[in-house]
């Protein structure tokens, strides 16, 4: 009998009030969790989440933090403590690509705020997380990277600098924490149809240069990165662990390739 139960685990998704994070914790609801739905702006969005889940008989609650600044996220995790009585798994989802701009022309403030969000928040979280999960020995930390952990992508320097040091990030604690009874992964989503790549698949050709850089040839869609977090989150997974699984449909396998070298 294969048991994907996350019954009485307590989970919190960071951005779950949009995109992918709303899939990733309507999911991990449907698999039994109690869900924290972190939102940094729009309580409107994180509420209409918690009542889609509550709606399916699950469990979750919205919380506010800045995941860029250290004192809001350790007022997040007593918050949650309070509310949950501790945290089983964190999935470090909250993240923002920033506009493109070419390094010489980039503003480093600009590349700084990237990084913050997307590599330290991750970080702040983790940090006040592990100690909740050492106590209970148990625990699973979830980083969203992105194909870009991997692939160079012009004009966003800060992004794939931040997604590719958030990918060594997750090896790192995956070692320091693996005989606490923490497992720590990641997952690469490909191009997954969300707000943050709206100006591309709005757009019919954009969305067919897209398209074709996929060896499935489509978009990814949220409940397909949900899924795999659900996954890796459970007992099913207990053996993974300091490792980037890449969900994106065959973009990391050179799908130009499919037709002749
Ligand atoms: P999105 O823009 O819909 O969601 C991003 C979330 O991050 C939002 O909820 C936003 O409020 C939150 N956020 C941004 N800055 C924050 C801050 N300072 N503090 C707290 N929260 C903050 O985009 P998405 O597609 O749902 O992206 C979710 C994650 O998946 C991101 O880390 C993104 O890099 C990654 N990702 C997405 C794709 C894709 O194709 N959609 C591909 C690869 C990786």
């Amino acid at each position: 009998m294969i048991n994907l139960d996350l019954q009485g685990r307590r989970a919190l998704v960071t951005g779950g009030s949009g995109g992918l994070g709303r899939a990733i914790a309507e999911t991990l609801a449907a698999a039994g969790a109690q869900v924290a739905v972190h939102y940094r702006k729009g309580l409107d969005e994180a509420e209409a989440v918690v009542a889609a889940i509550q709606k399916l008989g699950g469990r979750a609650q919205a919380f506010q933090a800045d995941v860029s600044d250290p004192a809001a996220v350790e007022k997040l995790l007593q918050e949650i403590e309070s509310a949950f009585g501790g945290l089983d798994i964190l999935v470090n989802n909250a993240g923002m690509d920033g506009p493109r701009a070419s390094v010489s022309e980039d503003d480093p403030q600009v590349w700084e705020k990237v990084l913050a969000v997307d590599l330290m928040g991750p970080y702040y979280c983790a940090r006040a997380a592990i100690p909740r999960m050492e106590k209970a020995k148990r625990g699973v930390i979830i980083n969203i990277t992105s194909v870009h952990e991997f692939i160079p992508w012009e004009g966003y320097s800060a992004y794939t600098s931040a997604k590719a040091g958030l990918s060594m990030f997750t090896k790192t604690l995956a070692q320091e924490t693996a005989d606490k009874g923490i497992r720590v992964v990641a997952i690469a989503p490909g191009a997954i149809q969300t707000p943050i790549n709206q100006s591309v698949w709005a757009d019919p050709q954009s969305l067919k240069d897209l398209d074709e850089k996929i060896s499935m040839g489509r978009l990814g869609r949220p409940e397909e990165i949900g899924n795999v977090v659900a996954f890796l989150a459970s007992d099913l997974a207990s053996y993974i662990t300091g490792t980037t699984l890449a969900v994106d449909g065959g973009m990391l396998i050179y799908p130009e390739f499919r037709h002749g070298g």
